[in-house]
């Protein structure tokens, strides 16, 4: 197949791009790089079934005949898309469209990543499928979270009035190598401060939860749902939820760094827990993760060395 990725040089749409290569297809990615980067596609240069173009798909563009779509565009970590807010909103609502008409244009298959940032600070636990959540829609994370609350009612719109064959995933907290090193996430910064030696910043007491999916465990899930029948949102994660202070000790102890953990402020509005129930993944794809957080992060090892060692 040729396939359209949107948000290839991202962390997940980088991984993705190898992954469909590896499976034999064709791959046009388009990315702005305002979040990726061209380090992680760096490897195909010479790759013949590899094009690449640098575009925002918040404005039109057309990637000639494709037979599937994965749209991955969107700043997904708070500080980017704390900096980024319009232009959040405008790849969620306007990107969206854009892919989803091509979709429409070719009747190309159609996944979108959304996330679990949909069910807000959820009132629910662990969330499932059918929770709707619970969602500022004016603070701070609001620019991420309403781009991807759109684009899931766009997406379902494409499918119930124009029988685009849709798919949506609901990605939780993934990690790996090709996280941007400052992107300001917990496992980058953990990974980063603690290979420095410096203290391991905990927001606020650490008691909040979250659960970490290794990026490798998160495609796998990915792939299996676009080639399913399933429509509705399916979440893919690693259901074991970590404190955040415990996290800080398990990157410490595979690190073997002296590190310490001193506390920060709280930024306003962060979720206190988060897990996937993936009943329905489980059921409908016959997938759950394989690898757990400290064997994720010895994985993550040699990439975050390197990024210390690059200090660009
Ligand atoms: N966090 C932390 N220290 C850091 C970065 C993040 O304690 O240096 C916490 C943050 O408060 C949140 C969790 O880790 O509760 C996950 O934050 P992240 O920015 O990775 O993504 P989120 O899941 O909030 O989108």
């Amino acid at each position: 197949m040729r396939i359209l990725v949107t948000g290839a040089a991202g962390f997940l749409g980088s991984h993705l791009t190898d992954r469909l290569l590896a499976a034999d297809h064709s791959v046009f990615g388009v990315d702005n790089l305002s979040t990726g980067s061209m380090k992680n596609l760096s490897h195909l240069e010479r790759e013949p079934r590899f094009e690449f173009l640098e575009h925002d798909i918040s404005a039109p563009f057309d990637s000639g005949r494709v037979d599937f779509v994965f749209n991955f565009a969107s700043p997904a970590s708070p500080v980017d898309y704390a900096r980024l807010g319009v232009e959040t909103l405008m790849v969620g609502s306007e990107g969206t469209k854009n892919a989803l008409d091509i979709a429409r244009k070719y009747n190309a298959g159609f996944l979108h990543a959304s996330t679990s940032e949909c069910y807000g600070d959820p009132l629910e636990h662990p969330q499932t499928e059918e929770y709707w959540g619970h969602v500022n829609p004016i603070g701070p994370r609001s620019v991420y979270d309403e781009a991807k609350r759109f684009s899931e009612a766009l997406v379902m719109a494409y499918h119930r009035y124009y029988g685009v064959d849709t798919h949506m995933v609901r990605i939780f907290n993934t990690y790996g190598p090709r996280l941007q090193k400052n992107d300001g996430r917990i496992i980058s910064n953990f990974m980063m401060q603690a290979l420095k030696g410096e203290d391991l910043t905990v927001y606020g007491d650490g008691k909040q939860t979250r659960s970490f999916c290794y990026v490798a465990d998160e495609i796998e899930g990915i792939l299996r749902l676009s080639q399913s029948e399933e429509h509705l949102p399916v979440n893919i994660g690693n259901p074991i939820e970590w404190t955040a202070i415990d996290c800080a000790r398990a990157v410490i102890e595979v690190t073997g760094s002296s590190s310490k953990i001193v506390h920060h402020p709280l930024p306003q509005d962060d979720p206190t827990r988060r897990q996937p129930d993936i009943s329905k993944a489980r059921r409908l794809l016959g997938w759950e993760p394989k690898i757990d957080l400290k064997t994720g992060l010895e994985l993550s090892l040699d990439y975050f060395r390197a990024c210390v060692e690059t200090p660009v």
